[in-house]
């Protein structure tokens, strides 16, 4: 038995089971939105056309958008690009949008997990991926980072996130909200925090606010490490202590005095170190044989 709490318009072309859910387009499908799917529609206009501004997708573009839903983005970033390949989990919404989207040949339909989805399989041209998407809330983290896997294909990733992640993905040395999150984004990527999102554009409404993020993979990247798993243990390790100087929170990786060798002040605290600053004591501890 299958256990779907979406509800179709009684008599309408989608089915005809009993209403539940709004009618967010307009078009007699009606969607009881699924918690553990992590599914809050865009419902706001101006919110979503300031998006496909930030985007601004053109003929010659190859959009990815994760999470469809029902359709809000899809619609515009469909009228403008080149091509959209769109992977959606939940099987009544992939059928919906195949049903209204899919005459479109520029548009393609994957139903499934995005977490296991081969990014590498919509392109072998280096940088030619633009990923888009309001990401369910509960798998943004991991969903960045497996994209990060297929980060020679994509040209730039814009995302809704909970504001709180983007603030930790924006942040600098020295902000309230700098940690292992940022600064391992900030190795792959160039991150601009765009601008916030009130709960108010949602149906339904989340409990916080959201914001739209833009990561650009470098190309050059600023700082390069020999190995970007020991880069990942040191600021695990510095952050797990976060409070503790350098020198004490790193004592199990490093002894304090391979780190005096190094020009970097002992006495700083993780959250005052740079990116190019754990590269640095990366690089030092990293051993290639081990
Ligand atoms: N883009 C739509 C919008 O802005 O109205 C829906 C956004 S909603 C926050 C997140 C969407 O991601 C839902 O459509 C949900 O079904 C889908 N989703 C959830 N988990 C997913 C997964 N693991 N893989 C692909 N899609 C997923």
């Amino acid at each position: 038995m299958n256990d779907y709490s979406h509800k179709r318009g009684a008599g309408d072309k989608y089915g005809s089971a009993e209403k539940k859910g709004r009618d967010l387009q307009g078009d007699g499908f009606h969607h009881q939105a699924r918690k553990r799917f992590g599914q809050n529609f865009l419902h706001d206009q101006n919110i979503i056309q300031r998006i496909v501004r930030a985007i601004h997708p053109t003929d010659a573009d190859h959009m990815v958008e994760i999470g469809p839903g029902q359709g809000a983005l899809t619609r515009h970033l469909l009228a403008t690009c080149g091509r959209l390949d769109a992977v959606e989990l939940d099987r009544d919404l992939a059928t919906y949008l195949e049903q209204t989207l899919g005459i479109d040949p520029r548009f393609s339909l994957h139903q499934g997990d995005v977490l296991k989805f081969d990014f590498s399989t919509l392109s072998d041209t280096p940088g030619s991926l633009r990923i888009v998407g309001n990401l369910p809330y509960n798998i943004s983290t991991p969903c960045m980072f497996h994209l990060l896997n297929f980060s020679k294909f994509i040209k730039d990733m814009t995302f809704m996130l909970q504001l709180e992640v983007v603030q930790r993905l924006a942040a600098l040395p020295g902000d309230e909200h700098y940690g292992r999150l940022g600064i391992m984004m900030q190795y792959h990527c160039e991150v601009e925090h765009l601008f916030d999102v009130p709960a108010t554009a949602f149906v339904p409404q989340p409990k916080v606010c959201s914001a739209i993020v833009r990561l650009t993979p470098h190309k050059n990247p600023p700082v390069k490490v020999q190995d970007v798993r020991c880069l990942q243990d040191v600021v695990r390790v510095a952050f797990t202590q976060r409070r503790k100087t350098l020198k004490n929170s790193l004592r199990t990786l490093i002894s304090e005095a391979e780190l005096s060798k190094l020009p970097i002040d002992l006495g700083l605290r993780p959250e005052n170190l740079t990116l190019a600053e754990y590269a640095m004591i990366s690089d030092t501890i990293y051993q290639p044989d081990r």
